[in-house]
C-alpha cells in the first residue's frame, strides 16, 4: 500500500508541477510518519524516501531509536523534520534527532534550539513557521507573524548551532489555501533579500500540495496520502 500510495502521490507532484511550470526535482517530499510505526520509516526509506516529519518529541525520539536497532542504514540515510509546534522544554531533546525544525515561532524557542545544538555539537536547519491566518482569529496553530519575521531572522542568523533556512506555513482552514501560500510566497521573498540562503518555502499537505507547488513550495509535508489516515490528533 505505500509503495502504491507513493507512487500515486509522486504522479500528483509532477503532475502539479507541470501544470505550475516546474520541474520536479524542485520539490521535496517530506513523508510525515506521525502516529505510524518505526517500521514504516524504514519501509519509506527503501522505497526512496529520504526525508520524514514526525510532530510529536516522545514520539520522534522512540521511533528513532528503535529505528537506529532494527535498521541502522535506514535511520542513517533519512534526514528528520521536526514539523510541530515546540514546547521550549522539549528543544534539547528536538535538537539531537531533528535535522530541520520547521516550527520555529519565538526568541525563547530560538535560545533554546540554538543552546541544545551546541551542547550536542550540531548544527539544526531552521524554519520560521508563519501565521497566515487574520490577526483577530487566534487559530492556535503557532507562528510569527508576517510583521515579525524579519526580527526573528536576524535571531536565528546570528544564533550558533543554528542555520535559518527558510520558511513553514500551514494553510487556514477557512480560506483558499493558493491566496494563503501566495502570502506565504510573499513573506518569504522579503526574507531572501537579507538572507539569501533561505531557499526553503515549506508547504503544503495532503489535502492541498498542488496549491503549495503553484505557489513555489520547495518541500511539501504529506502523511495521509501516503500512510492513510490516522486517529484525530485533538
Ligand atoms: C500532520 C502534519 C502534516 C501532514 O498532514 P496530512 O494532511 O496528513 O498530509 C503536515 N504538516 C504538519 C505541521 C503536520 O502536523
Amino acid at each position: 500500500m505505500l509503495a502504491a500510495n507513493l507512487a500515486a502521490l509522486r504522479q500528483r507532484i509532477a503532475q502539479a508541477c507541470a501544470a505550475a511550470g516546474r520541474e520536479p526535482h524542485e520539490v521535496s517530499l517530506i513523508a510525515v510518519t506521525k502516529f505510524f510505526p518505526a517500521a514504516d520509516l524504514g519501509h519509506l526509506h527503501a522505497l526512496g524516501v529520504n526525508d520524514i516529519g514526525e510532530s510529536r518529541d516522545q514520539e520522534a525520539s522512540a521511533k528513532l531509536d528503535e529505528l537506529t536497532l532494527s535498521d541502522p542504514a535506514a535511520r542513517a540515510g533519512l534526514r528528520v523534520h521536526f514539523v510541530g509546534q515546540v514546547q521550549t522544554n522539549k528543544a534539547a531533546s528536538i535538537a539531537r534527532y531533528a535535522d530541520v525544525v520547521h516550527s520555529v515561532d519565538r526568541p525563547r524557542l530560538v535560545d533554546a534550539l540554538s543552546k541544545a545544538a551546541v551542547r550536542t555539537e550540531r548544527v539544526v536547519q531552521v524554519l520560521l513557521q508563519v501565521d497566515l491566518g487574520e490577526p483577530a482569529a487566534a487559530a492556535g496553530r503557532g507562528g510569527v507573524r508576517p510583521a515579525g519575521v524579519s526580527a526573528l531572522a536576524e535571531q536565528v542568523a546570528s544564533a550558533p548551532g543554528l542555520q535559518l533556512a527558510g520558511v513553514m506555513a500551514v494553510a487556514p482552514r477557512d480560506e483558499d489555501p493558493h491566496a494563503a501560500f501566495q502570502r506565504l510566497a510573499a513573506v518569504h521573498d522579503q526574507l531572501l533579500a537579507d538572507h539569501p540562503q533561505a531557499l526553503i518555502v515549506s508547504a503544503g499537505m495532503s489535502q492541498d500540495f498542488p496549491a503549495a507547488i503553484a505557489c513555489g513550495a520547495t518541500h511539501l509535508r504529506v502523511g495521509t496520502a501516503i500512510l492513510g489516515s490516522r486517529p484525530a490528533l485533538r
